[in-house]
């Protein structure tokens, strides 16, 4: 296995588990399953006894291995000088148990899907640009700006709202933007941290291609994992097609009164989604976007920013719920600590993260106190 070199330089001393100040545990899957063996620590220590040997492959070692969400708390908080290669030493572990195919149920129907339907949701592709209908969201035409959208924004009931209410932000900034449409395809960027990297490149290549065929110059992209995966993983992307999240655009735009707002009044706080937070360190652009509505009072969680705790949907687990269920799933943990800040609102910059707080918080019958918005949501309240 890539990275066989480092697993064992893990000193198991459990830094990686921690926020910054070490007040709580902010690895979501330790958070849930209590056991050590869940904590970024253990999992190096269980590869590398996998790898010698030592242990066989079982139901439980996938469970463990698939829980990670790929937040990356541990490549933000161990103290060695290996943490910057965390994640990737986990995703390179799946990796091996998918090319030797022993795989979890979920995480063998999610790749089927995106294998033969192009989507996880087992959609057809006629169907992906359907949530711009009635919109005056057009479809690409050598406009400036690409906006690309993604599977979930695409076909998620609740991420098709969001979807809309960036593409209408978008044209109502007076920006010239267009989208695929049906000729959209997947990311990959889930597919990448399920540890499908032939399916990856194969996506990967598809669109670049499809992008510099069209002369796309740049792409704003509704979801951060999109963001992630054209920015950091696609190879011949980065410094030929300017790449930014949907939040970097409207910031400057609101901030320049080129979208001009009225007051909203209410009591928010900001969720840092693990792909545009800690993976990309974009922490500002939406909490400027949010400091520029009148009347919003903006209240941090104590895990905000490098030490955001994941809605535990990262890493393929918003599609394979590995990590998902119980009142420690951490998009339940997520709400509590929303709640606690005194919040009615809690503002979200990924559709995943709204989709996994928004059933945490039914789940948690809190309803009537807090409210799932995505920034660009709670910009149109408040447009004058
Ligand atoms: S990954 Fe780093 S911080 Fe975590 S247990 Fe190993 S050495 Fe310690
Ligand atoms: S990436 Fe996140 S979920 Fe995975 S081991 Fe690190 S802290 Fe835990």
């Amino acid at each position: 296995m890539k990275y066989e070199e480092i697993v064992h330089r893990c000193f198991r001393c459990g830094y990686c588990k921690f926020t910054s100040d070490y007040a709580d545990f902010n690895c979501p899957s330790y958070r849930k399953f209590s056991f050590e063996t869940y904590s970024p620590g253990g999992r190096m220590w269980l590869i590398r006894a996998w790898l010698n040997n030592e242990i066989k492959n079982s139901e439980h070692l996938q469970e463990i291995l698939f829980s990670c969400a790929t937040c990356a708390n541990c490549v933000e908080h161990c103290v060695f000088t290996f943490s910057d290669d965390l994640v990737n030493i986990f995703i390179a572990a799946r990796e091996e148990m998918v090319n030797k195919g022993i795989i979890p149920p979920p995480v063998r129907d999610y790749l089927k899907n995106i294998n033969i339907s192009g989507n996880p949701y087992k959609e057809p592709a006629e169907e992906r640009g359907k949530w711009a209908d009635g919109t005056a969201i057009e479809t690409y035409d050598a406009q400036d700006y690409l906006f690309y959208i993604g599977c979930v924004g695409s076909y998620d009931e609740r991420a098709k709202k969001i979807s809309r209410a960036v593409g209408n932000m978008l044209i109502k900034a007076g920006l010239s933007v267009g989208i695929l449409g049906n000729r959209e395809i997947c990311d990959g960027n889930e597919v990448r941290s399920l540890g499908e990297m032939g399916l990856f490149q194969y996506l990967s290549e598809q669109n670049t291609s499809l992008f510099k065929g069209l002369g796309i110059k740049k792409i704003i992209t509704l979801d951060p994992h999109a963001f992630n995966a054209f920015k950091k993983d696609y190879p011949d992307l980065d410094g030929e097609i300017e790449i930014y999240h949907y939040t970097q655009i409207l910031a400057p735009l609101i901030q320049s009164k080129k979208i001009p707002l009225k007051e909203y009044k209410a009591v928010v706080t900001y969720h840092d989604p693990c792909y545009l937070g800690r993976h990309n360190g974009e922490y500002e652009a939406p909490r400027t976007i949010l400091k520029s509505i009148p009347g919003i009072e903006l209240i941090e969680m104590d895990q905000n920013r490098e030490n955001a705790f994941c809605c535990g949907g990262g890493g393929g687990n918003f599609f394979t719920d590995i990590l998902g269920g119980g009142e420690d799933s951490p998009n339940r943990i997520r709400v509590r600590q929303a709640l606690d800040t005194g919040a009615q609102i809690i503002a979200v910059a990924c559709p995943q993260c709204a989709k996994m707080l928004d059933d945490a918080v039914k789940i948690e019958e809190l309803d009537d106190k807090l409210e799932v918005l995505d920034v660009a949501e709670i910009v149109t309240r408040a447009l004058a």
